[in-house]
């Protein structure tokens, strides 16, 4: 069955449309990369998709919840449970260690200390990570830091992950492990990833690639 889905949506903050028309299904497991020039609407489309903003019009809906109509505190709820993100600066807290902003989430969800950062410290290994541990995010690589955010986007089981540009600020190697290291837990999660980025080596590992132009997103043929 079909995880997420965009219909016709548009969003204008102005004049000009941001969002001027996007139609897609999403599946469990599916990676998929949002691609297109800076403005042309990525963020907007990803922010729709995660219910984070609302659309103008058309729908959103995730599994058998319309994200659009439904209400802001259920929605943050929902995001909190089922949704994972990734950017691509500035999500670490600074005051707290790796494992503890790994366990973050675990812990607003009501995880106890011990178990949360024990399920923290699983995923910072899987990430290659966890040596790194009881250091502070201002006291490790930007490499290291991607990976602790892509370890605690992880930690929470989350149905869909949201990357936006998650790679951007790191060089072409550090970029690629971490592309891969993301990719490959979604798959064994069956989690969807819905990834924003303008480079190809990085679209390059997606399942399909959806291109936003002008606001307008479109289904880049062959990758279906
Ligand atoms: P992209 O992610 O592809 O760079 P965005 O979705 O961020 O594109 O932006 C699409 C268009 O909407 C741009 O013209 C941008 O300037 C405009 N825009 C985005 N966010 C806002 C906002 N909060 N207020 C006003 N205009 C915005
Ligand atoms: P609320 O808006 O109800 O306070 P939160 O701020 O806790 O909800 O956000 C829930 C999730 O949405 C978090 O994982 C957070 O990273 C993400 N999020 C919130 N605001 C934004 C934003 N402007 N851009 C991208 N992600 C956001």
């Amino acid at each position: 069955g079909s995880l997420l889905e965009a219909r016709t949506l548009h969003k204008s903050y102005g004049p000009t449309p941001a969002l001027d028309g996007a139609d897609f299904t999403i599946h469990p497991g599916e990676v998929v990369a949002v691609m297109g020039p800076s403005g042309s609407g990525k963020s907007t489309l990803l922010h729709c998709l995660a219910g984070i903003i609302r659309p103008d019009s058309g729908t959103v809906r995730y599994g058998e919840h319309n994200l659009t109509t439904m209400n802001d505190a259920r929605r943050s709820a929902l995001r909190r449970s089922d949704f994972g993100f990734v950017f691509q600066f500035g999500q670490l807290v600074p005051e707290l260690t790796c494992v503890e902003n790994v366990a973050l989430p675990l812990r607003l969800a009501g995880a106890k200390r011990a178990a949360a950062e024990a399920r923290s410290l699983e995923w910072m290994e899987r990430l290659e990570v966890a040596e790194i541990g009881a250091k502070r995010p201002g006291e490790v690589s930007g490499g290291q830091g991607q990976r602790i955010a892509v370890a605690r986007a992880l930690a929470g089981a989350p149905r869909v992950i949201f990357a936006d540009e998650p790679t951007g600020a790191l060089d072409s190697l550090n970029g690629e492990r971490v592309m891969a290291l993301l990719t490959e837990a979604a798959r064994d999660t069956n989690a969807a990833v819905v990834l924003v980025t303008h480079e190809a080596r990085v679209a390059a590992y997606s399942d399909r690639e959806i291109v936003v132009r002008d606001g307008v997103a479109r289904e880049m043929a062959g990758t279906v």
